[in-house]
């Protein structure tokens, strides 16, 4: 390891609060689908920087419209209009068929303001609802309301109290989310493809049973596509495939590139009733910066239909991944679709990946010892098999 390398390490561990377990690497540079690190190591990517990096490193279209944004103005009060947040608004109402989008700065503040949303539409609505169903596994974020529907107890517990009225129904178990119905409840979150909690996919069924439940009982369903979204699953967002519509959605990651911003959208019909001047805000979201991301992420995805080459080397995946499970001792199971693919093994996940990391391949864990691939969307056939000749190696 070089000096300086270590330097890197030492001053960032005196310098922060010790909440990640950091792999002793320093990653420096990105050309495409690999990372460098400050020895000059080369890394195949498949954690994208946890589902963000859609179009790898280096696309010289998308760090050019960012370069030419920052000479002309990076940031701006939402007291204001800017250039950019009408036309990054109305590229994610193209992609997401929702009327009105709120800009964030993270997928946590998305989530947040869904919730609120949610709630001051029950409020404005005279019902007073205010209850959330949230499934088991899921993930939403770390701020106290997101923790606070996220299905994992060792997140939430060291912080409780949570917000009050949050049940938690079983993931594709349709009667365990009908039994937590009251005249309370106020909205149902979920993601329609479980990413951090394990790589849990939605069932058909339970998608159309749940957006039918909350049409009968008059409750909003909010999807979570924070990582599911953006042509992950091979669709522009996750939900999409299933054809049920939510009312409010919450999307963040790959919409932006890197540029860190996020969103929540919803109809029309919730809007009239949602949040209006003076009920929510931000300081930096929605800024031209971060809105000239999003416009050029969209136009990119849209114009290389990026989410067609991700059924096409998804589905190359899920073929080399299920023949690597018959064949494997150390698999046991091999999850989720498109471009969120996970592996359960037998021996701990960590592991393997710092073998992998050893060998050049940066992959990440999900919970129930699941191994998650989640690379740029732009790899290519030639991509998945050099992670799989790695993964075979050193399973
Ligand atoms: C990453 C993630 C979040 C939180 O987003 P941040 O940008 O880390 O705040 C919420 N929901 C899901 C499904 C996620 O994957």
């Amino acid at each position: 390891m070089k000096k300086e390398t270590n330097k890197y390490i030492e001053e960032t561990k005196k310098g922060l609060v010790h909440t990640y377990n950091r792999f002793p690497v320093v990653l420096e540079k990105g050309k495409g689908v690999y990372l460098y690190d400050t020895d000059g190591k080369k890394y195949l990517d498949f954690a994208a920087g946890i589902a963000v990096c859609g179009l790898g490193y280096g696309n010289q279209e998308l760090n050019q419209t960012l370069k030419d944004q920052i000479d002309v103005l990076t940031h701006t009060s939402n007291l204001y209009y800017n250039t950019t947040c009408g036309k990054a608004a109305k590229a994610l109402k193209g992609i997401t068929g929702m009327d009105r989008v709120f800009f964030t700065n993270s997928g946590t503040e998305a989530i947040e303001g869904a919730l609120k949303a949610a709630r001051k539409y029950a409020w404005k609505k005279g019902t007073g609802r205010y209850e959330f169903i949230a499934m088991e596994d899921s993930f939403h974020g770390r701020s106290i309301g997101a923790v606070s529907v996220t299905g994992s107890e060792a997140y939430r517990t060291p912080f409780e109290p949570m917000l009050p009225g949050v049940k938690f129904a079983r993931f594709n178990d349709l009667n365990s989310v009908k039994a937590l119905v009251t005249d309370q409840t106020c909205a149902i979150i979920l993601e329609p493809l479980q990413g951090e909690g394990g790589i849990h996919q939605a069932s058909q069924e339970f998608m159309d049973g749940i957006r039918k439940l909350c049409d009968e009982e008059g409750i909003l369903m909010i999807c979570d596509e924070i990582q599911c979204g953006m042509g992950r699953t091979g669709t522009m967002f996750a939900w999409q495939s299933y054809g049920t519509k939510p009312d409010i959605m919450a999307m963040a990651k790959a919409i932006g590139s890197g540029i860190p911003v996020g969103a929540f959208a919803m109809t029309e019909e919730v809007a009239k009733y949602s949040l209006e001047p003076g009920d929510h805000g931000t300081t930096y979201g929605g800024n031209p910066l971060a809105c000239a991301a999003v416009a050029k992420t969209v136009e990119i995805f849209e114009r290389e239909d990026i989410a067609a080459h991700v059924r096409k080397v998804g589905a190359y995946l899920t073929d080399k991944l299920d023949i690597l499970t018959a064949e494997s001792e150390a698999i046991l199971e091999r999850r989720g679709t498109g471009l969120l693919q996970g592996i359960k093994v037998k021996e701990p996940a960590g592991e393997i990946i710092n073998r992998a990391l050893e060998k050049g391949l940066l992959i990440i864990s999900a919970k129930d010892n699941v191994i998650r691939l989640v690379p740029p969307l732009v790899i290519e056939e030639k991509h998945v098999d050099e992670m799989m000749g790695i993964l075979r190696e050193i399973l």
